[in-house]
Order: structure tokens, then C-alpha cells, then sequence
């Protein structure tokens, strides 16, 4: 048989998909599923080792089309990990550092995405096989993120394009009680042999196609948004003519905190500090509790702070240095302020680091 679509069901309770920005001690996840963690996933299954992914499966894979609808884009959630505890760590400059080492990482829980791939049927009959008796175990993004279905949603089948695909398959609830949404949004590849004039409105720069997973290497691919639109029974239709991409970008998954109560005190607050950090002066995009006791709605202005992002995941990190209970880090406190400047240097010097690293790799 000639199919030259299979589909992978990406769903359980946790998943997290680190992009660039991911990398060291605040790892963060995208709002889908990458490029490269779904050949990874694909390797895996193929029982292909990271360090020779490179010697020609990558090539392979990198002729597929990826098509990914968000059923459930579900929720942000953060978790903290600390490595080697009471031990003296080797760190990347060799001198070694005391303590346990700290990360944050982003999890989206209870999510479900459908991921179309489209290539030469060969391939596609190759690897929906290797997915029926996958090698090693698949997870989703990160070891700790198991799959709660199978991975393959249904048997490979032939269609005209990606967008056509991901209409194919009806939407279905990922939790008892999920209502079916309007409209589902889609991030699909888009390269300049698609015959469009210029590149539709919208198209974003995503650097997630792997050419080597050891040493991570990534070249970049265009991304561009559509929308599915849903009908109350479940089934799925094109809303809009390809070249005329709904643009929006839905909301990004918000933490369940995020409710309406406090939004309006977090937005109050925002305006007091002139929306800048209190910290360094620069705009600030978020507010940070300095206790917990009427968090979740009931909190009083004085309970925030106004803080830039970088400025509140320092602050977050000394704070879990320090044990803290439901009072948490004042920044305006001169107690704190150098501890947060000094753990804010860190992250800064850990991202260029980083950034070096990736432009000498690709240069
Ligand atoms: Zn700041």
C-alpha cells in the first residue's frame, strides 16, 4: 500500500518540548512539539543511538513534512530538580562547584497533539512500523514524560497535503468532560518551493530541525499558523484557503493561578511600578509574590512585585537555595538584592555561554 501520511498521537500528563531557549538551568518548554524532539522520538523507536542519528537517518527524516494540530494545548507548569546534593559537582570549566546544582523545567500538563507527517511512502511504511514495535520507549519531550495511548493514532493514508491531513482525523476529548473547541490551530512547515509568491503573513523561524543530536545541532525551518475549524460532533474542516493563514496566535496555556481575580490585581500592580522591574528598571512582563498566603486570587497589592523575566526566574532560583516557606523573596529587600544580581549574572553568562556555543557549531 502507498500511504504517504502517518499520524503520532503526542498526549499523557506531562510533556515538555525544550526549544533554544531551553537550555541549562531554566528550561522551558514550546507550546508544541518540535521537529527535533519527534525525530528523536522516531530514532528512538528505530533503535538508533543520538551519537548516529547523523550518519543519514536525520537526512531522511528531514524530508518529511510536519503538520502539528494542538487538541489540548493544556497547562504551563514548573518543576524543580536538584542534582547531586552534598557532593562536589564537575561544572563545564572543570573547576567543580558545591552543593547541588538547581534547574527549573516546564512542563505542559494534560496536553494532546496530533502530529501529521507526510514523505515518500517507503519511508513512511518504515517508520509506522518501527512505531508499532518501537525499540526503545518512547516518551514525550523528556524521559520523565510517559505517552498515556499509543503513540500511533491510526494507519498511514494518503493525502494531497499536510493541512488536508490533520482535517482527516476528528477532534476527540483528552479528559472526561473536554468540550470540543471551535477552532483547533495548526503549526505547519512552509518552505518556498510551496508555490506561494512570498512567504504567508505570520510565518515564524523555528531553529528545531536536528543535523546532529551529539553535539546538538539545529538548522532552522519556517513555520506558519492555520486553523482547523471544529464542528460539535468532532469532525474537523479547513476553515480558510491556504495563502490566507489565520495569523492570531491563541493565547499561550496559562498556569491555572492565572485565573481572573488575580490577573486584575497582577495588571493593577503592573501599572503601580510602571510596569518596571523593581529590580533593574527594565519593562517588566511579570509580578512576583512575595508571599503565597492569599495567593489564588485574593492577593493584595502589596503581595507583589512587578519583575522583568529574568529578574523573577533569579529570584525564583535563590528562593528554592533557600528552603523558602509560604513568605517568599522581597526584591525591593537590600538583604536579597545582591543574591538576585548575582544569581541574574549567572543565568546571563549561562545563556551566553550557551549562544557561543550554538554560533560557533553552525558557523
Ligand atoms: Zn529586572
Amino acid at each position: 500500500m502507498c500511504a504517504n501520511t502517518f499520524f503520532l498521537r503526542l498526549e499523557g500528563p506531562l510533556q515538555s518540548w525544550g526549544d533554544q531557549q531551553s537550555r541549562f538551568v531554566v528550561r522551558r518548554t514550546s507550546e508544541a512539539p518540535t521537529k527535533s524532539g519527534v525525530f528523536g522520538l522516531l530514532c528512538a523507536a528505530l533503535g538508533i543511538e543520538r551519537r548516529r542519528c547523523a550518519e543519514g537517518w536525520l537526512d531522511r527524516l528531514g524530508s518529511l513534512r510536519m503538520g502539528v494540530r494542538i487538541d489540548r494545548p493544556g497547562v504551563r507548569w514548573w518543576d524543580y530538580q536538584t542534582v547531586g546534593a552534598g557532593s562536589r559537582l564537575r561544572t563545564a570549566d572543570s573547576t567543580g562547584k558545591e552543593g547541588p546544582l538547581l534547574s527549573r523545567r516546564e512542563y505542559l500538563c494534560d496536553a494532546s497533539f496530533l502530529v501529521a507527517l507526510q514523505g515518500e511512502s517507503t519511508l513512511v511504511a518504515e517508520l509506522e512500523r518501527a512505531l508499532r514495535e518501537p525499540c526503545w520507549v518512547p516518551y514525550l519531550g523528556r524521559k520523565s514524560c510517559p505517552p498515556s495511548s499509543p503513540i500511533l493514532e491510526r494507519p498511514a493514508t494518503d493525502h494531497p497535503d499536510v493541512i488536508s491531513a490533520l482535517a482527516s482525523v476528528p477532534w476527540r476529548p483528552r479528559l472526561k468532560g473536554d468540550l470540543p473547541p471551535e477552532l483547533l490551530t495548526c503549526l505547519l512547515d512552509w518552505h518556498p518551493s510551496d508555490g506561494l509568491p512570498r512567504a504567508p503573513t505570520g510565518e515564524r523561524v523555528s531553529y528545531d530541525v536536528p543535523v546532529s543530536f551529539e553535539p546538538p545541532v539545529h538548522r532552522p525551518r519556517f513555520v506558519v499558523r492555520r486553523e482547523l475549524k471544529v464542528a460539535p460532533t468532532g469532525g474537523v474542516s479547513i476553515a480558510k484557503e491556504p495563502g490566507q493563514s489565520a495569523t492570531t496566535a491563541p493565547p499561550r496555556p496559562r498556569a491555572d493561578y492565572a485565573n481572573g481575580r488575580f490577573r486584575q490585581r497582577r495588571k493593577e500592580r503592573l501599572q503601580t511600578d510602571r510596569e518596571l522591574c523593581v529590580l533593574c528598571k527594565s519593562p517588566a512582563g511579570t509580578v512576583q509574590h512575595i508571599t503565597y498566603r492569599r495567593a489564588g486570587g485574593d492577593e493584595l497589592l502589596d503581595d507583589l512585585r512587578s519583575m522583568c523575566r529574568l529578574c523573577h526566574d533569579a529570584a525564583t532560583m535563590v528562593e528554592y537555595g533557600h528552603g523558602m516557606g509560604i513568605d517568599r523573596i522581597n526584591p525591593e529587600d537590600p538583604k536579597w538584592r545582591g543574591k538576585i544580581l548575582a544569581k541574574r549574572a549567572e543565568i546571563v553568562s549561562f545563556r551566553s555561554v550557551e549562544n557561543r556555543r550554538r554560533r560557533l557549531s553552525e558557523g
